[in-house]
């Protein structure tokens, strides 16, 4: 056994702890690890503790027992992930699975008669590789780096412990956008939204994907808080909900992106610009209407106006929605359903009420490298948005690999940092005009 656990110079000392009910695992992994005197070691012998030490103090590796009897570890990675949502870990730890390999043959009767090899099934400690390898994946996926090493290897194992001591942490999500939530007073929203000090609106440009030409593009709010700085939607929108602003809010952005859309229009650029709604915002009385007299009077047609539908408020009745959209539609706004696989909700809108186009979810897209299930989901929204005749444009495009994949799959138009990030109102006006 001559793999030795490196660990950079950087740090002298690294946290690692090793989460197992079973003493004697703790034993073996300890064991296993005393080459390398750089690891302060903790054993801690079940979940609700280990989640109280990652509050307090950042640990660097996890080691975690898998084993079909206790399953503490395999919720590890979302445990993680719920307090890293919650701003409450100081560093996201990297986790390591171990277990006992088991292998069968696998025997299917039909082909063995035929003659034909069969492949090994692998289980560690009772529980599927394959699913754990996926589980993995996912956690991944999320932020958090999990890696599995089997007991019987401790060479890999080492060679695993080695590779993630010189792996960067992620950084936690910032505590700033938590606390952002508590110092914010709701006098200080009801006021930009009333006066529209400190909110601005950006627009991200959306593309021909064979081309690479602008076909349109999403208006995005931002406010800059005069003490606390930039504020993302992210915070700033379900307190606008939850103050029942988001008409106010509404009226701003719309009021922002019919000036932008008659500054393009008299440059002779006839594009169309996306407003984000909730099911809420569309549900208000006589919007439609409203929204059209607006465009009218600016002497623009309603076409040049997305509304895209957002799931952050659900309708207090589809009922409502559905004619909200019915009417839009009816004066010329195309909707969009926006964030599409991200929710089961918007399956099951997109299966109810009649939508112009569907975007994407972000989160789709850039799954779309690492999973070959993405491709084929997406492969099926293609076929969806063809089924019902829609607009398709794909969100979140963040690399040219996923560019080209995407137009491979039938994917025409789309938007995302690898295209261009959202811009300010002048940029975007100078860019397209040029
Ligand atoms: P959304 O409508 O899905 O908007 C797309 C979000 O993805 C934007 O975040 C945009 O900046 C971000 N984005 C664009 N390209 C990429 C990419 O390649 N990678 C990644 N990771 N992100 C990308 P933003 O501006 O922070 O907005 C977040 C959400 O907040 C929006 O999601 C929308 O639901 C909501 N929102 C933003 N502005 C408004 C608004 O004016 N009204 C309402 N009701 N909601 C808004
Ligand atoms: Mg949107
Ligand atoms: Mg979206």
């Amino acid at each position: 056994m001559a793999a030795q656990v490196i660990v950079p110079s950087e740090r002298a000392l690294q946290s690692l702890v090793i989460l197992a009910s079973d003493e004697q695992y703790a034993h073996r992994v300890a064991t296993q690890l005393n080459g390398s005197p750089l690891f302060h070691i903790e054993h801690i012998d079940s979940l609700s503790e280990l989640m109280t030490r990652l509050r307090k103090q950042p640990v660097d590796i996890i080691v975690a027992q898998v084993h079909a009897d206790h399953v503490d570890s395999l919720m590890l990675p979302c445990c993680v992930s719920d307090l890293n949502a919650s701003g409450l870990l100081c560093s996201i730890p990297h986790i390591v699975w171990t277990a006992q390999q088991q292998s069968e043959l696998a025997l299917t009767p039909g082909l063995l008669t035929a003659g034909v090899e069969q492949g090994w099934t692998h289980t560690l400690n009772g529980v599927s590789k394959a699913a754990l390898a996926s589980h993995a994946r996912l956690a991944r996926a999320s932020g958090i780096r999990v890696e599995i090493a089997v007991e019987q290897q401790p060479e890999q194992f080492l060679a695993v412990i080695s590779q993630l001591a010189h792996t960067a942490h992620p950084s936690p999500r910032s505590p700033h956008e938590e606390k952002l939530e508590q110092l914010l007073n709701d006098d200080e929203v009801v006021a930009a939204l009333a006066t529209g000090e400190g909110l601005r609106v950006v627009y991200q440009p959306q593309y021909d994907l064979a081309t690479r030409t602008i076909v349109g593009a999403e208006a995005l709010i931002r406010w800059h808080h005069p003490r606390h700085g930039d504020v993302p939607p992210s915070v700033l929108i379900p307190i606008i909900n939850q103050l029942g602003l988001d008409l106010l809010l509404f009226s701003f952005i719309e009021k922002t992106v019919i000036d932008t859309l008659g500054k393009l229009s008299r440059a002779g650029i006839e594009i169309p610009i996306a407003i984000n709604a909730s099911a809420r915002t569309l549900c208000a009385y006589g919007l439609a209407t409203r929204l059209a007299q607006k465009m009218h009077r600016a002497g623009l047609p309603c076409k040049r106006l997305k509304i895209e539908l957002t799931e952050d408020l659900a309708p207090d009745s589809e009922l409502a929605l559905s004619a909200s959209i019915t009417a839009l539609r009816a004066k010329g706004f195309p909707v969009s359903l926006d964030d599409f696989g991200a929710g089961a909700a918007t399956l099951s809108l997109l299966s109810r009420m009649p939508f112009d186009e569907m975007k994407i979810d972000g989160a789709l897209v850039r799954a779309v490298g690492q999973f070959a299930q993405s491709s084929e989901i997406i492969s099926g929204i293609v076929g969806l948005a063809q089924l019902f005749n829609i607009n398709l444009i794909t969100e979140g495009i963040e690399d040219t690999e996923t560019i080209e994949l995407l137009s491979k799959l039938g994917c025409n138009t789309g938007q995302g940092f690898a295209l261009a990030r959202p811009m300010e109102s002048d940029v975007f006006l100078s860019m397209i005009t040029a």
